[in-house]
């Protein structure tokens, strides 16, 4: 008879082929090139999670301790499969995201990227352009809405069989995390920020450019970047960016031409994206960078995700290597993506010193406005399954939400919202964003000293955080590092002060 440790390498070599073949079929979608049918990986994939054998290896209680938290992890894989796995969700989860990822956004009758479409709205100065602009996804919202909210329904039902009391419930069963707290947390970050949110929008609402007679949700990004204070976007260009990167992590230690990881660029419907096909074999990151420091953190962050990617052993074990959550992950990365907010960083691009000190006030506003509106669409994704609605109520609340907590009107009435890629393939992910800042603000704030990004920091992130993987719970990782437990104190002084 086989032991469990045999067992578990077996299954784990299975999964580890198929979760590869799986990445391979999604990065060359992204790509736009051929690639194999996901619905065909997705199905045997389900298969391989509901074999007897895998049933009864989720079930057991191991008595070595090195197979407890393997096993327990298989446990939530198995748990995630019985809603994942279903034929019906994959299928209308990989016709969604084909559909989002094929559509072709325009704008005034003209074609534009993802990337541009972003910039659109952030620099244009023709008020009535960056409103039209925002409904660039209308179209693709009208053919998708019902498959979205249908999709919706269907995981919750299934986490509902399961007898979980929704499917937000059931995520962060397998996340490790608790949605009331979280809720409660998202909640709390809204209030803290309310008045701060009001005074920038009071300050900055008669600038030229802002929409006369009342302001839009289209004015929001457009504000953040142009009036509050910002370095010159062809300050850092982007063909200066992937060079300035490698610089930056090899200044804290870690040559990344050493590990395993390979940079494409092509328009994608996210600022980037990393895929660990194989960790510390294998990692590949896809984006379409722009000019501006904004994108130079949008690759640190990617470079974050792929350095965990690199050296995440997990004890050997497939699963364990890429068994941490997703906040977790998200943690990581902007850990990362904080070296391309150091002062030592930013001042190889920009003389004045004073300059640097005004455009760190400007990102702590910027931020809070971020994590203001990732709050916001998380709260408004549980509602979508703790208080389902008929569509057009549904648009009603988003716009009721838009108006309480941006204290401006839609740009588009009613507001679209099923084109969120997150509602699609990565449902209840949004707040892993705020989760990660939170986890970032702490962990930077109990490593001391005025910039505590040294080779020592990144090693203690990469021995204490990443090599176990898995292994360790996210809590026992976080605790071990910091000496105390997550809370959102850190992120609250860092960004209203107190
Ligand atoms: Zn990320």
């Amino acid at each position: 008879m086989k032991s469990t440790k045999e067992r578990f390498d077996q299954f784990d070599s299975r999964f580890r082929e198929l979760a590869i073949r799986e990445s391979e079929a999604l990065f060359a979608m992204y790509r736009g090139l051929e690639h194999e049918d996901l619905d065909k990986i997705e199905a045997e994939t389900s298969a391989l999670w509901r074999e007897p054998e895998t049933r009864k290896l989720a079930k057991g209680k191991p008595r070595s301790s090195e197979l407890r938290r393997p096993v327990f992890l298989l446990k939530l894989g198995a748990l995630r499969n019985e809603v994942e796995g279903i034929e019906d969700i994959y299928k209308a989860k990989n016709l969604c995201n084909r559909m989002l990822v094929e559509f072709k956004p325009e704008v005034d009758g003209r074609p534009i990227s993802r990337s541009d479409l972003g910039e659109l709205l952030k620099w244009d100065k023709d008020a009535a352009r960056r409103r039209r602009a925002s409904g660039a996804f209308v179209p693709l919202e009208k053919e998708l809405h019902e498959k979205v909210l249908d999709l919706i329904d269907r995981r919750n039902r299934a986490a509902k069989d399961l007898g979980f009391e929704s499917f937000p419930h059931l995520a962060f069963e397998l996340n490790e995390l608790d949605l009331d707290e979280v809720k409660k947390q998202l909640g709390d970050l809204l209030e803290q920020g309310a008045d701060s949110f009001e005074e920038v929008l009071m300050e900055q609402k008669d600038q030229p450019g802002m929409t006369p007679g009342g302001l839009l949700s289209s004015d929001l990004s457009f504000l953040h970047e142009n009036f509050l204070p910002n370095l010159p976007r062809e300050k850092f260009p982007e063909e200066r960016l992937l060079g300035a990167l490698r610089k930056e992590y090899l200044a804290v230690g870690i040559d990344l031409e050493k590990l395993p990881i390979q940079t494409v660029i092509r328009d994608i419907p996210a600022g980037g994206f990393c895929f660990t096909f194989d960790p510390g074999k294998d990692v590949r990151i896809l984006a379409n960078p722009r000019d501006g420091q904004s994108w130079y953190q949008v690759l640190f962050h990617e470079y974050g995700h792929a350095v965990q990617g690199s050296v995440s052993k997990g004890d050997g074990h497939y699963l364990v290597a890429l068994g941490d959550p997703g906040f977790f992950w998200e943690a990581i990365a902007v850990l990362f993506e904080k070296l391309a907010m150091r002062k030592k960083f930013l001042a190889g691009y920009v003389d004045d010193e004073g300059e640097i000190e005004r455009f760190l006030d400007g990102a702590r506003k910027r931020l809070a406005f971020r994590i203001r509106s990732l709050a916001m669409d998380a709260l408004f994704e549980y509602m979508l399954y703790l208080d389902p609605a008929p569509y057009e109520e549904l648009q009603k609340r988003r716009a009721a939400m838009i108006r309480e907590y941006y204290l401006v009107e839609p740009a588009v009435d009613p507001p679209p919202f099923t084109t969120n890629i997150f509602h699609i393939t990565h449902p209840c992910y949004i707040q892993n964003y705020v989760l990660a800042e939170m986890a970032a603000a702490h962990l930077l704030e109990a490593s001391q000293g005025g910039d505590p990004w040294t080779p020592d920091l990144a090693k203690r992130i990469i021995d204490e955080l990443l090599v176990p993987g898995a292994m360790m719970t996210w809590q026992e990782k976080i605790r071990r590092f910091s000496g105390k437990d997550l809370s959102p104190e850190a992120l609250v002084r860092q960004l209203y002060g107190g």
